[in-house]
């Protein structure tokens, strides 16, 4: 009997099996995939580490996360500075004095802000609910009073409208499937604004990406722990039921049938981590939650450079692809020896609403299902022997970082160390 049967090889579940074994338990962890590493895994093509589920870039200010990861694998100095194009006009992001200078010829800090401020004037005035009776000052304090209740209004109140209309609005639909004005304006917020001319992605401490990809780090962390792949828990836990039900099978806790939860570790485990999406472990018991999908398409190409930079966003409407990811960049071109590699891969990413055969890859943390969140949450603080977590467990657009900090947290609960 395991102590601990661990659903998903992805990086929740790899961080929460280390220290369960550090701990002196022992752990079982199965994934219904042919590989471990969940979305974060990567694949060598052409002598390039393909992100196969999309860009990932490993960056924190949680100094424990930067010192655990590097424990495991050694990190790259990539630092993401992704280029927007709008129709052919290019930009850098995140929104910097670059951005504006682009935009606007500003060349000052202080033309930059007077630019963005008389944007936000003019198109929070409505909102704010200032009138023509308002003098300067009380319009002033009225538009600095404005609480944004959605991300239009977020991001208009951050960055002014000629922003909002070619780097944020064309860009956000396409990524949710939704007007900006029905997302949350917390989505936004992971974006930085700065006044210097610093196109580093992220407000963080420690960035980098593993050498040798993000399945040699997941390796690393798993080490010897054994691990099941191609094993569908959901299924296994299905097939489990039946049989024991038909054979009326006496011999596990509970007595004559066992209530649900004792399936839970599917009597090889004395309790689970589950790291899928929460409401299909609840069988859609009370609808299914949202979440947002992704459609890759991978080419080979026969250049050494298609587009110049790890990161292209495509922030129209009309262009159906989000971005496109060219994946030699994240290592700067050369294979682990320094040699240049000859070919690239590039992968156009589609946005697509989830359906139940595909992947989720974002919750979409709107009012409604947050709410219906909640109800889960409830059913699964119910299930004594199993924990939820990770970005489907938890139902939150987790950062990489975040993941790790989480299941260190859990696993010190868990196992009181
Ligand atoms: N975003 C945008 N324009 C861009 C890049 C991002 O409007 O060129 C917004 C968009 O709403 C997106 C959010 O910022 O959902 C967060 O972007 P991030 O790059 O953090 O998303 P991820 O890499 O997780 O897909």
């Amino acid at each position: 009997m395991y102590d601990y049967l661990i659903v998903g090889a992805g990086i929740y579940g790899a961080v929460f099996a280390r220290e369960a074994v550090k701990a002196g338990k022992s752990c079982l962890i199965i994934d219904k995939r042919n590989h471990i590493g969940g979305n974060i895994y990567t694949e060598k093509t052409e002598g390039i580490n393909v992100h196969k589920y999309g860009a990932h870039i490993f960056h924190t200010n949680d100094r424990d996360v930067w010192k655990y990861v590097t424990d495991y694998a050694e990190f790259n100095r990539y630092t993401n500075s992704p280029v927007a194009n709008y129709k052919g006009e290019l930009y850098n992001l995140p929104f910097n004095m670059n951005t504006f200078n682009k935009m606007w010829g500003v060349v000052t800090p202080d033309e930059a802000r007077a630019k963005i401020e008389e944007q936000k004037k003019t198109a929070l005035a409505d909102l704010a609910g200032v009138t023509s009776d308002d003098d300067d000052k009380t319009a002033a304090e009225k538009i600095a009073a404005f609480e944004p209740s959605n991300l239009e209004e977020q991001a208009i109140s951050l960055i002014g409208t000629d922003i909002y209309e070619k780097l944020i609005k064309g860009y956000t639909g396409k990524q949710w499937g939704r007007a900006c004005t029905d997302l949350p304006s917390f989505i936004i917020k992971r974006l930085p604004v700065r006044f210097t001319f610093d196109n580093n992605y992220f407000n963080a401490l420690y960035q980098g990406i593993p050498v040798g990809g993000y399945t040699k780090l997941v390796e690393n962390i798993i080490g010897d722990i054994p691990v099941m792949l191609g094993v569908n828990y959901l299924n296994e836990r299905e097939s489990l039921k039946k049989t024991l039900k038909l054979n009326k099978l006496s011999s596990l806790p509970g007595g004559d049938v066992p209530p649900t939860d004792h399936f839970a570790g599917l009597g090889i485990a004395e309790k689970v981590v589950f790291t899928g999406p929460v409401d299909e472990y609840f069988d859609y018991a009370l609808g299914p939650l949202g979440y947002r999908s992704v459609r890759f398409e991978t080419q080979v190409l026969d250049t050494d450079n298609y587009q110049g930079n790890a990161v292209v966003n495509y922030t129209d409407s009309e262009t159906p692809f989000t971005r496109i990811i060219e994946h030699k960049h994240f290592e700067f071109g050369k294979d682990e020896n320094g040699n240049d590699i000859p070919k690239t891969v590039i992968s156009r990413e589609y946005s697509a609403e989830w359906i139940p055969s595909s992947e989720p890859y974002y919750p979409v943390n709107d009012a409604e299902n947050n709410a219906l969140y909640l109800k889960y949450k409830e059913m699964a603080d119910r299930e004594p022997d199993v924990i939820f977590g990770g970005r489907l467990g938890e139902y939150r657009y987790y950062d990489m970082d975040q993941v790790i900090a989480a299941s260190l947290k859990k696993a010190a609960e868990e196992l009181n160390i």
